[in-house]
């Protein structure tokens, strides 16, 4: 089990001040890995913190769009954090006082058995706290005056929030579970893929109710492994069909991506490859996860002995930064070469958690130094000291330099590529940081 943080996410009518909100709590500490296609920019989904306790923040608000009914927008909302969150923020306004809206807001959330903490916005000064009890009759309990521009009560609140977490320990499955995540634009096949790989003779769907902390995860064995496919697609299982909606399937693939280990990112091979599909490949690569390419619907269109080599090029080209993600072309419908999956997710799995001695990474990294130095730089040499790996999934690396301004991006992936060629990284990006030794 990819080790996971809590996920929070604020539901509320439009203009209660959701992404105020978010922003209050989150701050700027939006962390952006890489120049990759921009999806953490969207702020939906953001890591925040308070008394030492990390989680993730939805803006539920941030899939809102002028074009979808209020009430199918609400709907999904809720959905969403009834599906992805460890606690719900029901946000609503001080000033306003309840609105029918908030009602079928509260009337969704009423289905859910998460804890929901009920928060009163726009209590910007004190003469205004008695709006407050207006509130208690949505059934929520005692609500929790903020005032999110001014950062009142948001301490409170995320207290709250805290505590709401601690006494809702979700169950996570076993520490050597492999879980992954079948992300992708709509129609690619996910769910064809999910039903093809369960279907596999070896495998074994457990059937234990009420362990599963959501209805579209799938536990099953597979030559003694544990895994635990998490299918984005599989809500329409419960005839909800707003995958359509951009916004939507990128915040449902994030939440998957966060608690899985490896990354299936389906591609359909019919459609060829689309902005889309960058940007869902993005979540992956952002997330740090591992990653299999899986090219599917391969039985419906026309080869020869180039297409794969060509389909390659085309992968390789659209998906520059993640070369490292093994491809497998298969058909989802016939079945054909779905067995090869699990070796690569268990491969990926293996190397995303892969520790190499620090004295060998040192004999790596002097040998690269000495075969091609660092280059000149205003006279001045980049000298490297030593290496060391400081954490797994994915694997991490920090180099303690002479002058950080000396390394430069070309020469950080030469030693990346050197270290690549020597241990077995296949399937998981590796992350390397910069120290200057004091
Ligand atoms: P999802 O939206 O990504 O879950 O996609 P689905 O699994 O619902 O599949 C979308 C459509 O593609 C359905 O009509 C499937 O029957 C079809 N499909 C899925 N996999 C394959 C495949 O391997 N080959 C072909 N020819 N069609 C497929």
């Amino acid at each position: 089990m990819a080790n996971h943080l809590p996920t929070v996410a604020i539901v509320g009518r439009p203009n209660v001040g959701k992404s105020t909100l978010f922003n209050r709590i989150v701050g700027e500490r939006i962390s952006i890995v890489e120049d990759t296609p921009g999806v953490t920019r969207d702020r939906l989904y953001a890591k925040a913190e308070w008394l030492t306790r990390g989680f993730y923040l939805i803006d539920t608000g941030g899939i809102e769009d002028a074009d979808t009914p209020f009430a199918t927008q609400i709907k999904m909302q809720a959905e969403i954090a009834i599906d992805t969150a460890d606690v719900i923020v029901f946000l609503t306004n001080g000033q306003e006082g309840i609105t029918t809206d908030d009602e079928v807001v509260a009337n969704m959330l009423y289905r859910s058995d998460k804890p929901i903490i009920l928060a009163v916005n726009q209590i910007d000064d004190i003469h205004l706290k008695d709006n407050i009890y207006d509130f208690y009759s949505l059934g929520f309990g005692e609500p929790i005056a903020v005032s999110s521009i001014h950062g009142i009560g948001v301490g409170d609140l995320l207290d709250e929030v805290i505590h709401a977490i601690e006494q809702h320990q979700t169950l996570d499955y076993d520490d050597d579970t492999v879980c992954f995540a079948v992300i992708g634009r709509p129609n690619v096949g996910k769910s064809s893929l999910t039903n093809a790989l369960l279907g596999e003779d070896r495998v074994i769907v457990s059937d234990i109710a009420g362990t599963t902390r959501d209805a579209i995860d799938t536990p099953f064995t597979y030559d003694k492994q544990k895994y635990v496919v998490i299918d984005t697609a599989g809500i329409r299982k419960r005839g909800k069909v707003y995958e359509t909606i951009e916004k939507y399937s990128v915040l449902r693939a994030m939440a998957a991506v966060e608690r899985s280990n490896v990354v299936l990112v389906v591609l359909d091979a019919a459609d060829g490859i689309r902005e889309q599909d960058k940007k869902i490949a993005g979540i992956a690569h952002e997330a740090g996860k591992a990653v299999v390419f899986v090219i599917n619907k391969w039985d419906a269109i026309e080869k020869d002995e180039k297409t794969m080599l060509a389909f390659e090029e085309d992968i390789r080209d659209n998906f520059k930064y993640m070369s490292y993600a093994p491809i497998v072309y298969l058909s989802a419908l016939t079945k054909k070469r779905i067995h090869t999956l699990f070796p690569l997710i268990r491969l990926a799995y293996d190397n995303h958690r892969r520790r190499v001695q620090t004295s060998v990474l040192n004999d790596i990294l002097n040998d690269a130094l000495v075969l091609t130095p660092p280059p000149l730089h205003n006279g001045r040499r980049l000298k490297v000291y030593y290496g060391s790996q400081v954490a797994i999934e994915p694997p991490t690396f920090v180099l303690f330099v002479n002058d950080k301004s000396l390394m430069h991006f070309s020469y950080q992936r030469y030693l990346e590529n050197r270290i690549r060629e020597s241990f077995d990284f296949e399937g998981t990006p590796i992350r390397i940081l910069i120290r200057e030794k004091e």
